[in-house]
């Protein structure tokens, strides 16, 4: 079947990955290139005719072939070049084949992750038309009054203020029409070019700050480790350092030393909520133009633009949040790579292909031979492995904070105690501790940041009726609801499913028995609403904000409301986990985290771990100016190891004692793991298709190195109607996993709408 071309003209064939989610790994499809096209490189975009209909697919070459492979009659001609989408770089290609082996992932589906959407579109992209005076042009005789000042202006300017777009020339020279030029053009006095640019408003904001004088010694001694080895190809490198010990000073010095060679640096960071502060911090030390910025919150043409400045060349410091490590640097320039915060979970993508950034990170500094940092004052288990059990990386130590900063007392507060000191029987979310505490640094003119991780108001919502016991729950998910208030409804508010977003109004009455309804539990809305009933002083809206994803629509409110607690005329912040990673702000005197047990209680081995994290991100929170400041973390566990050593700032002690937790349940990072769910509306049909599939993986194991565990439900066992079933692989080592992993897929078995693969997991929900 021919398509568009001829059969004698086709010259080459190419492999091509489409990027509608055809599992063909490693290779694509084959596809003929008509001579027309001429030789089509590895990373071009291209339209391909796909399935029975030829539907017009777009996909990437991933290489060009002499032969086929196969009968050259069956195979179908590409149909033509996708000219609006920049090619991806070679090595780029390369990663993408590397990500769809190692997680599974269509390789199509890895590729279109490679750049983003702007960029394939073209947004922002715009052509214009360039007007200069054509070389050794004759001195034209004939010209009518325009075309002549049209070619006076052009003369009279300086050779560097040339070409000039046309339509500028044409106002310059007071000729309203575009005739003239088109004439001059066609007799050869003038010459047009077409230069393509593309335009964004973009403004990144550089912070104030300051340069230390001197490094301290701790980070002097990791600058001087790191630097000595920039040229030895690739090495691991883990900044581990308390909160405020000066680890972006150590980059910023590092980064220095890659840019005066002419190499580029990468720094990844977790998300858009880091981005401004990291970000204003590395412009403001380096000139802004040299720094591409690429994160979620850009709008479409400046992503495009920020993409481009990368792929030219143009822009030596590359910041960005997971997908930033994708960003088209020149391989050979590349010579440092930083992943800040690299335990945060936000580096890990919960959609096809399911990478986790921080390992590709490392990938890619493999690939270009340059060193990698990975920094974190909590650095994650598997890190932590790594540096000190497995000796694959080198560990640096920032024990102390840098002179002026004292770490903060944290005051572990046990909630049952707090409660029977309370007389009333109103429920309150702030003991007796942190709400005097609270009290205290209000009067004293400070600051207070207070974090609880659920949004919403309730998250229960129930009969109290010992007879009936009802309990509300979605009606497509095993998951209870959330109750959220609104003053604009006639019942108060609304009640959302956090899983499949469904929303129904609050029920005026239990629909079981018609009796009253109670909702219990907590949330970011309902701190707030008591702050207000306890602080009759603090304005929501003004000195009083609360930052989740429900108030936090887009990036730029996030950005308003840093800027207004910076500039202090918020004085209290209720949030989400939005508000506790790296957020610096001196005046916080007081960090309160209402509820530090929100992870402990997930079927998920690494609760604890998230909860060490989460009490050790927000107490380092206050501190930062002179003040040390206190952090008050409410617990009903306060004698659990993760937030006693949180509060002791023990990590090493919790990652020794968490460690051998996980030795003796055989978990990563003692082991590798992975994770199958199989979603179906049919439950019976998911459980059974489970356990084939886990018979067909035994087959693959011969040796039995491998412990499979399932099927089981999952911990949310159905959402949006369908049931989830899944099977947990656990592998002494990678190569394990990947082989019965990468057989079960040559064999067909991962493909399908409802299986869903995730290598590394960390969302075990
Ligand atoms: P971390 O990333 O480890 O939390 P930062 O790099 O944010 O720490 O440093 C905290 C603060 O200390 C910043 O305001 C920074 O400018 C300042 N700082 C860094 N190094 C030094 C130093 N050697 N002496 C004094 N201040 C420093
Ligand atoms: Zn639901
Ligand atoms: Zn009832």
């Amino acid at each position: 079947m021919a398509i568009g071309a001829d059969r004698d003209e086709i010259a080459t064939w190419a492999r091509v990955a489409v990027e509608r989610g055809v599992d063909r790994y490693p290779d694509g499809l084959t596809y003929a290139v008509p001579a027309s096209l001429g030789v089509l490189s590895p990373g071009e975009r291209v339209i391909v005719p796909l399935g029975r209909g030829d539907t017009p697919t777009p996909g990437y070459v991933i290489e060009s072939t002499g032969s086929p492979g196969l009968d050259p009659a069956t195979v179908k001609p590409v149909l033509r070049r996708d000219d609006t989408a920049p090619a991806l770089p070679r090595d780029l290609v390369d990663l993408a084949r590397w990500i769809s082996g190692y997680y599974m992932a269509p390789l199509g589906v890895s590729l279109a992750a490679m750049m983003p959407a702007a960029v394939r579109r073209g947004v922002g992209r715009i052509e214009r038309r360039m007007i200069d005076l054509a070389p050794g042009a004759p001195t034209a005789s004939g010209l009518t009054a325009k075309q002549r000042r049209l070619v006076e202006v052009l003369q009279e300017m300086a050779p560097t203020q040339r070409p000039v777009e046309a339509m500028a020339l044409a106002d310059l020279a007071g000729v309203r029409t575009r005739g003239p030029i088109e004439r001059l053009v066609g007799r050869g006095v003038l010459l047009e070019t077409r230069r393509t640019t593309i335009e964004a408003a973009w403004s990144a904001r550089a912070l104030h700050e300051t340069v230390p004088e001197q490094l301290t010694e701790a980070q002097a001694t990791a600058v001087e480790r790191i630097g000595s080895v920039l040229e030895a190809g690739m090495s691991t490198h883990v900044l581990w350092g308390v909160t405020a010990s000066g680890k972006t000073e150590v980059y910023i010095q590092l980064i220095m030393r890659v840019l005066d060679r002419g190499g580029v640096a990468m720094v990844l960071v977790p998300e858009i909520a880091l981005t401004p502060q990291t970000g204003g911090r590395l412009i403001a030390r380096f000139p802004s133009h040299r720094v591409a910025i690429l994160h979620s919150a850009l709008t479409a043409s400046q992503r495009h633009q920020q993409w481009a400045r990368c792929a030219s060349g143009e822009a030596d410091i590359v910041l960005g949040a997971r997908s930033a490590v994708f960003a088209p640097i020149p391989i050979d320039r590349l010579g440092l790579v930083v992943v800040d915060e690299e335990h945060d979970g936000s580096y890990k993508q919960d959609r096809q292909p399911r990478y986790h950034g921080r390992d590709v990170a490392i990938r890619r500094a493999q690939v270009a031979g340059c060193p990698i940092i990975l920094g974190s004052a909590t650095p994650s288990l598997e890190t932590w492995h790594n540096a000190t059990r497995r000796g694959v990386s080198t560990l640096h130590r920032l024990p102390e904070r840098v002179p002026g900063m004292r770490l903060p007392r944290v005051h572990v507060v046990d909630f049952a105690q707090e409660r029977a000191l309370r007389s009333d029987r109103r429920i309150h979310l702030l003991g007796p501790t942190l709400e005097s505490a609270m009290r205290h640094t209000l009067d004293a003119g400070g600051q207070a940041l207070l974090l609880l991780n659920r949004r919403g108001f309730a998250n229960y919502i129930t009969c109290p009726s010992s007879r009936c016991g009802w309990f509300m729950t979605c009606d497509h998910c095993d998951v209870t609801t959330v109750y959220h208030r609104h003053r604009g409804l006639p019942s108060g508010g609304y009640v959302r499913c956090h899983h499949c977003l469904t929303e129904q109004r609050l029920p005026a009455a239990c629909p079981e028995c018609g009796g009253r309804i109670v909702t219990f539990g907590l949330g970011t809305q309902r701190v707030e609403a008591e702050l207000v009933r306890k602080f009759p002083q603090l304005v929501v809206g003004r000195t009083l904000l609360r930052v989740d994803s429900d108030t936090m629509q887009r990036g730029a409110d996030f950005h308003e409301a840093l800027d207004d607690f910076a500039a202090g005329t918020v004085r209290v912040l209720v949030g989400t986990q939005m508000i506790a990673k790296g957020l610096d702000f001196p005046g916080v005197r007081l960090v309160g985290v209402v509820d530090a047990d929100t992870a402990i209680n997930l079927p998920d081995f690494r609760a604890s771990e998230r909860t060490f994290q989460l009490v050790s991100q927000v107490s380092g929170r206050c501190g930062r100016g002179q003040d040390p400041g206190v952090a008050i973390v409410q617990t009903f566990n306060p004698s659990l190891d993760a937030i006693r050593l949180a509060a002791a700032h023990d990590y090493e002690r919790f990652a020794d004692l968490e460690l051998q937790a996980r030795q003796r349940c055989g978990l990563p990072p003692v082991t590798r793991m992975a994770r199958i769910v199989l979603q179906d509306a049919d439950h019976a049909r998911g459980v059974a298709a489970a356990g084939r599939l886990a018979e067909s993986l035994r087959g693959l194991d011969p040796a039995g190195g491998l412990r499979l565990e399932g099927p089981a439900p999952c911990p949310i066992a159905r959402i949006a109607d369908r049931h989830r079933t899944q099977l947990e692989l656990f592998a002494p080592e990678a190569g394990l996993l990947q082989g019965v992993l990468a057989g079960a897929r040559n064999r067909g078995l991962l493909r399908g709408r409802g299986v869903l693969v995730d290598v590394d997991p960390i969302a075990l929900l």
